[in-house]
């Protein structure tokens, strides 16, 4: 093994932040395979890709002919096409379990399983110019070995234990990547694409009158009835909005939609899902919900405050209900008031 791989390796290892750990991943690849494109492709557990990691190795010539490499990865959240080539062998990957091939007019396409416990969680795939040799092979199972254990490892580490969501620690690691790539993928949107992510909302999402559950049934069916809202309130998103566990009864979830009026359909959704459901004992649980059409130019905790003073009015109007932070400020129901940066409340 050669020293470069063997530090690569290393690098994998040394993060805690899930996007570090993905690019490690294809500089790891792309250091030791030379490949005109290589991907790293996320699925849900119905394979749909959730996200998707492009490298590019740059090669600079300078002046006096000096090359210079430099390695780039763009990463796409929403609105990601997938070629029909990629799909058929993307699908034969998932079906075999195995990685696979296809041979292309310039070179050949090979795709590689990520594999986390027994279960399919992405795709690596590559377009190589001369055919991989055996040792390449090799090189990149253990690889992807060592990745895979060490983001499940980590997954672990970053998920609430009683629900399963990725909890606070996740979230506050998560945002401020997830910011700057918001406004990259809204510009990359095709707008007459029907179906495009155009818009996203952070909303904040409360369990009212929680404490009344726990005082007159127990905390041991209140946290039962906290597990089934948060299943009820992720089964409403997909994956690739992850739902996190705010605080104790409070979660907070990042999401896209077509158009505004889709972002307010998609959280009334949530609301009037958790209302008709029948829970053990309590019968009847209900929660508000504050959101904001997120404002990429604001700083995460910026748009968070202002979801947060919605679901406060939220509250105040008799709860089990959505307020939205634009339509209330709109209304002149909400003032904004700002000295600096921040908002004074
Ligand atoms: P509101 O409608 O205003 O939100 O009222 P509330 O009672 O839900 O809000 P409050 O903030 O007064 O109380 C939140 C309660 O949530 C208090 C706490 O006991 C309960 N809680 C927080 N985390 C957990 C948990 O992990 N398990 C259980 N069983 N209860 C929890
Ligand atoms: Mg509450
Ligand atoms: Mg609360």
């Amino acid at each position: 093994m050669s020293i470069s791989l063997l530090a690569n390796l290393e690098k994998i290892t040394a993060t805690r932040d899930f996007a570090s750990v993905e690019h490690s991943l294809l500089k790891a690849i792309g250091s030791t395979v030379h490949v005109d494109e290589l991907s790293l492709w996320s699925l849900d557990s119905r394979y749909e890709v959730t996200k998707v990691l492009h490298y590019h190795r740059l090669v600079q010539v300078r002046e006096g002919g000096m090359e210079r490499e430099t390695e780039h990865i763009d990463t796409v959240y929403t609105n990601i096409e997938v070629a029909p080539d990629y799909r058929s062998l993307a699908e034969t990957v998932v079906l075999s379990k195995r990685s696979a091939a296809r041979k292309r007019q310039d070179g050949t396409l090979h795709m590689f399983p990520v594999v986390s416990r027994k279960a399919i969680t992405g795709i690596v795939s590559m377009q190589v110019r001369d055919e991989l040799t055996e040792q390449d092979r090799a090189l990149i199972h253990g690889i992807l070995g060592v990745y895979a254990n060490y983001y499940a490892l980590l997954d672990e580490s970053q998920r609430d234990r009683l629900t399963g969501l990725y909890n606070r620690h996740a979230m506050d690691l998560n945002i401020e990547r997830m910011w700057s790539l918001l406004g990259s993928d809204a510009h990359r949107a095709d707008p007459r694409r029907n179906g495009v992510v155009q818009v996203h909302g952070l909303a904040i999402i409360d369990i009212d009158h929680f404490k009344k559950v726990n005082d007159q049934y127990g905390h041991i069916l209140g946290d039962e009835i906290l597990l089934l809202v948060s299943r009820l309130i992720s089964s409403c998103f997909r994956r690739r909005d992850p739902v996190y566990r705010y605080g104790g009864e409070e979660f907070l979830v990042v999401a896209g939609a077509e158009s505004p009026p889709a972002l307010a359909t998609l959280f009334e959704r949530v609301r009037a899902k958790v209302e008709a459901h029948y829970f053990p004992q309590v019968d009847k649980v209900t929660v508000s919900i504050g959101y904001v059409n997120i404002d990429p130019g604001l700083s995460p905790f910026e748009n968070i405050g202002r979801a947060d003073r919605a679901l406060y009015c939220a509250k105040e109007r008799g709860r089990n209900q959505v307020q939205s932070f634009d339509d209330l400020r709109e209304q002149g129901l909400i003032k904004e008031m700002r000295y600096g940066s921040t908002e004074l409340f």
